[in-house]
């Protein structure tokens, strides 16, 4: 008889951006391994359901909280919600982000700031309210950044900088959080198939980078979710204030 492995059996987890492509994914391997957890959304409430319906079709815990993780109330509202529902905190995942290209000449203020407020401010507002949850064991918080932090690619200039800083606050926190047994790690993805990067138009573009990567082929969303739960997990227990690319060995 095989046995499942549910390494984070008895935790509990918060997904940003959870209601549809890696976040999806990434909640449904946690779950897989154990944990109990909060798909976070912004508008996709159905995306939502579906995935904590997935969860909990197959024994998982899971509940859906609508919050704007740019947002300061509604983060705060977002960790209210999940101490009310499964009474502890012990893994972040800041996926939620967004990525719009535009080439030096189309940059706006108002673009710049959409993306700083959710990938960068969001985060680190994100990241200090789940602070006030974790308890004395600490926990691991996982940064969905991206390979563009230092690819950097051509027209998604800003897009590229936010995640270059996501990376940088993932050194720092670590050494901030260490002391309290808070691990903070980045995932950096590579080209990856999802929701997102379809109605961007990016699928068709991707395949320039699949000729490119070692491995031939972009990415799924089921390529990312186990280095994530690698780092949730107590397997990572040394390591903190890392990245890691998952890009097929694209660099
Ligand atoms: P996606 O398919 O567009 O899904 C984005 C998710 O984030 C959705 O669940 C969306 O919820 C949520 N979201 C957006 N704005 C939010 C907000 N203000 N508050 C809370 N949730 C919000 O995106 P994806 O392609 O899976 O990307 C996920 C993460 O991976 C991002 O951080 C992205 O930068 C990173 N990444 C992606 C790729 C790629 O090629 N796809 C590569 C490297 C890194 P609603 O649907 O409810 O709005």
């Amino acid at each position: 008889m095989s046995t499942v492995p549910s390494p984070l059996l008895g935790k509990v987890a918060v997904v940003t951006g959870a209601s549809k492509g890696i976040g999806a994914s990434i909640a449904k391997h946690l779950a897989a391994a154990g944990a109990s957890v909060v798909v976070n959304y912004a508008s996709s409430r159905a995306g939502a359901d579906q995935v904590v319906s997935a969860i909990l079709s197959v024994g998982g815990r899971a509940v859906a909280v609508q919050a704007d993780v740019a947002k300061q109330a509604d983060i705060e509202r977002l960790f209210a919600e999940t101490k009310a529902a499964f009474g502890q905190l012990d893994i972040l995942v800041n996926n939620a982000g967004i990525y719009d290209g535009e080439p030096l000449g189309q940059i706006t203020e108002e673009s710049f700031h959409r993306h700083f407020n959710l990938n960068v401010l969001g985060l680190i507002l994100t990241t200090q309210e789940a602070l006030k949850s974790f308890g004395p064991e600490g926990g691991s918080i996982v940064n969905i950044s991206s390979i563009v932090s230092t690819l950097s690619p051509a027209t998604t200039a800003v897009y590229n900088a936010t995640k270059a800083a996501v990376d940088n606050l993932t050194r720092t926190f670590a050494k901030e959080l260490g002391a309290r047994k808070i691990r903070v790690n980045a995932v950096n993805p590579g080209p990856i198939e999802t929701e997102g990067t379809h109605s961007a138009g990016m699928v068709g573009p991707f395949q320039a980078f699949a000729a490119i990567t070692p491995l031939g082929r972009i990415g799924q969303p089921d390529d990312i979710a186990p280095a994530v739960v690698f780092f949730a997990s107590p397997a990572s227990g040394w390591i903190t204030g890392e990245t890691l690319y998952v890009t097929g060995g694209l660099r």
